[in-house]
């Protein structure tokens, strides 16, 4: 027997390989394999097909060692995998190397973790042990709030030394004790003992309802699920994934970033327990492989995770949900494959008859068109659950509070400054978002304009006062601060712009008794430290969260009644189709995380462009009105989702090689059909990145001409697919990134 094997290359060749007779047995697609390959003396790769006879002619060698006993996905996960290869134009060897965990057969065991059951106790025995044992009755109490098995070591907070209490009272046969192997975890998701009572509003009932009517139906149905922040989403995701569940299907959920989003993981923790795993960035490979096999065996009902998550090996899956859809992250830009883990998320969906809800509070122009063209169904939730009431919002033009009070440097407003005075004075907390870290992103010379440039990328480098140096927020270059300009000599040199650390600084001396803390990619490098602070602030050690956009999302802190976007301009002029809907979805998304318990909460926006439409009615908090606007220019210039859209990069260390290659290969696109609009070469926005010069080609094939995006796919696949022409050749890469999310 022959098999063909794809390895984790970049190239779409498969090599074919005997099978030696005792291998024969174990030897089924999708177990991976050890074969001699080039000059490496061996390889580890995938069998992806069987057959009896060679299709090759030339020497065969003979597969080595088979590395899986049973294969690492099952038929309809490999489709799928074959189906990110052919969409994303991406080797089948590369895209197994982003969904499957390299080192599967890595030997691992986590560590163990004492859990404890309840069991049924009879009204005398619970009256004695009120009497005799006062904490052991409250353990028990406390225990008999959840069902199933609960972590001993939960209980810490609320009663001392929990674990010699549960093993006095499984002496007495009054509990259960149990050791489980200790999922891979973030540092402190452990489960919250007491759970909420949840009881549904009509509004949610409802929706819950027809959802949960699609699941049984088990066939593929996108939703988009448009609920305000607040409504009660997670809630009907948790419910949604225990319908799928009794039905014995399997769930997935996605989050933007799951280190950003504990608390969400930690609430279906609270209700699934172990049958919840967690797949996530921060995972070592070691847990990663030993979930993934977990994951195969059947072991989770739910995977929640982070982009990648939704390879998950789960059998049967019912539900797929993608929480906040219209984050960019779930775009991998780069390795290869270029996927959208949405897009895939409805592909998967269409291969195993699932349900797939895209929620979000600010959906993506694209779901937003599907929806209205009635290619997803739609469902809306449109109050926020209980009393909390949608904030008052105020729009704060800086241009003029800057006149008025002839203060040119001036970084928190009158108004906003006199909102966190009285949210203090009355023991309330207040988020503030300041999408930029660091302290300065430019430093400039005051005499002759000159600029401190990352010399690797075409772009400033931020001034950070940890070290006092200058860094380069795309390739990490370190640079001291210097004196003098490197242009003119002169001593003239100013900090400009605000990154957080000079917001902290202003805000320590506007507030010096406000205990604040700063989030954001340098403060939380740590693996937990996010959960960290997010904890530490939600139990009221801080008044003040000042962070980037990692605190806009998902954060639920019913005591943070005021929210300030210290500068909503960030980010509004890049040069990308996106830049206005993006403005727009981070200012309605943080102004969500205000007044989500019983006090009214307040939105202050801070601004230069008090006019610009994404500003001025994301203050408005009409959705509507701005996605119609958004819409008209997208559907004028024929951006997405009006057109299909696909990328060309050209990449490497001489402009003008990169360059050729890039004229050239554009210049020799055949079988164009007229419809499709080729637009370049030209640099990218963002010309240089860790020294390589970059250009692109940008495509557009309008969907009334090209339904379903099969026409711009196949003229990609024939020019630069079957004529090799992404392969890096002297010096320059090529690659395609098709629905492209950024276009910088
Ligand atoms: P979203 O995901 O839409 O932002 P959440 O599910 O986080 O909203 O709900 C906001 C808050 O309201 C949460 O604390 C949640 O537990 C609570 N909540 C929502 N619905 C109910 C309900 N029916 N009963 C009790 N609490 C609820
Ligand atoms: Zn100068
Ligand atoms: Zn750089």
């Amino acid at each position: 027997m022959y098999v063909d094997i794809s390895f984790p290359i970049s190239s779409y060749t498969v090599f074919t390989y005997k099978v030696p007779t005792e291998l024969l047995d174990s030897v089924q697609i999708g177990v991976r394999v050890k074969a001699p390959f080039g000059s490496r003396g061996s390889a580890q790769g995938v069998v992806v097909h069987r057959h009896e006879r060679p299709n090759f002619e030339g020497r065969i060698r003979a597969i080595k060692e088979v590395v899986d006993e049973t294969p690492i996905f099952d038929a309809k996960l490999w489709e799928l995998l074959n189906w990110v290869s052919r969409h994303y134009l991406t080797p089948l060897g590369q895209v197994m190397r982003t969904a499957v965990p390299p080192k599967l057969t890595q030997s691992y065991s986590p560590p163990e973790q004492l859990m404890v059951k309840a069991k049924a106790l009879s009204d005398s025995e619970l009256a004695e042990l009120e009497e005799k044992a006062p904490r052991q009755y409250q353990a028990v109490e406390l225990l008999s709030q959840s069902d199933g098995s609960v972590p001993v070591a939960s209980f810490q907070s609320v009663i001392p030394n929990p674990s010699s209490v549960f093993r006095v009272l499984e002496k007495k046969d009054f509990v259960i004790l149990e050791k489980i192997p200790r999922l891979p975890d973030m540092a402190d998701l452990t489960l919250d003992p007491v759970k909420k009572e949840i009881v549904f509003s009509e509004e949610q009932d409802a929706i819950a309802r027809d959802l949960t009517r699609e699941l049984a139906e088990k066939r593929f149905v996108p939703y988009l699920f448009h609920g305000v922040t607040g409504s009660g989403k997670t809630e009907i995701y948790i419910h949604l994934a225990q319908e799928a569940e009794a039905m014995g299907r399997k769930s997935i959920l996605l989050l933007p970033e799951i280190s950003l989003t504990p608390q969400i993981a930690a609430r279906f923790r609270s209700v699934f327990g172990e049958r919840v795993a967690l797949w996530h960035s921060r995972m070592s490979s070691a847990e990663r492989a030993w979930t993934w096999r977990q994951i195969c065996q059947g072991t989770y009902s739910v995977v929640v995770g982070a982009r990648s998550a939704v390879f998950a090996p789960l059998q049967n899956v019912g539900l797929i949900i993608v929480d906040e859809e219209q984050e960019g992250s779930y775009k991998q830009e780069s390795p290869a494959p270029r996927y959208h883990a949405r897009d895939v998320a409805l592909m998967r969906g269409k291969l195993s008859g699932a349900l797939i809800v895209l929620a979000s509070a600010t959906p993506s122009l694209e779901s937003y068109y599907n929806q209205a063209v009635g290619k997803y169904e739609c469902t809306r939730l449109k109050v926020r659950y209980g009393k909390a009431k949608y904030p008052k919002v105020y729009l704060v033009d800086m241009m003029k509070e800057r006149e008025e009070t002839d203060d040119y440097s001036v970084i928190v407003s009158s108004l906003l400054r006199d909102k966190i005075t009285e949210r203090l004075k009355q023991n309330e907390q207040v988020i503030l978002l300041q999408n930029r870290r660091g302290y300065s992103p430019v430093m400039e010379c005051r005499d002759c304009g000159w600029v401190e440039m990352c010399h690797n990328c075409e772009i400033t480098l931020t001034f950070h006062k940890a070290g006092n140096m200058l860094r380069c927020h795309y390739c990490g270059l370190e640079r001291q601060v210097i004196a003098t300009c490197r242009e003119c000599n002169g001593a003239n040199l100013v900090l400009a712009g605000l990154g957080t650390q000079k917001v902290e600084d202003a805000l320590r001396d506007l507030f010096p008794e406000a205990r604040l803390i700063r989030m954001d990619l340098d403060t939380t490098r740590r693996r937990g430290a996010h959960v960290q602070m997010l904890k530490k602030f939600g139990q009221g050690d801080y008044d003040i969260l000042l962070g980037t956009q990692m605190i806009a999302k998902g954060l639920d802190f019913e005591n943070v009644t005021l929210v300030g976007v210290i500068n909503a301009d960030a980010g509004l002029f890049l040069p990308d189709f996106r830049a206005g809907e993006r403005t727009f979805q981070l200012i309605y998304q943080v102004a969500g995380r205000s007044g989500r318990g019983s006090i009214p909460g307040e939105v202050v926006i801070q601004t230069n462009n008090a006019d610009h439409p994404a500003v001025k009615i994301a203050a408005q908090l009409d959705l509507e009105k701005y996605y119609n606007i958004a819409m008209n220019e997208r559907q004028e210039l024929k951006y997405a989702p009006f057109s299909w859209m696909a990328k060309i990069e050209f990449a490497g260390n001489k402009q003008t090689i990169v360059e050729k290659r890039a004229e050239s290969i554009t210049r020799n696109l055949r079988n164009k059909p007229r419809f499709i609009e080729v637009l370049g070469p030209a640099p990218c926005p963002l010309e240089r990145i860790r020294g390589n010069y970059r250009y692109q080609v940008v495509l557009k094939s309008p969907k009334e001409k090209d339904k379903n995006g099969s026409a711009l796919h196949r003229f990609l696949e024939v020019n630069l697919l079957k004529r090799d022409k992404m392969n890096t050749q002297k010096g320059v890469s090529v690659h395609v990134d098709m629905d492209p999310v950024s276009l910088l």
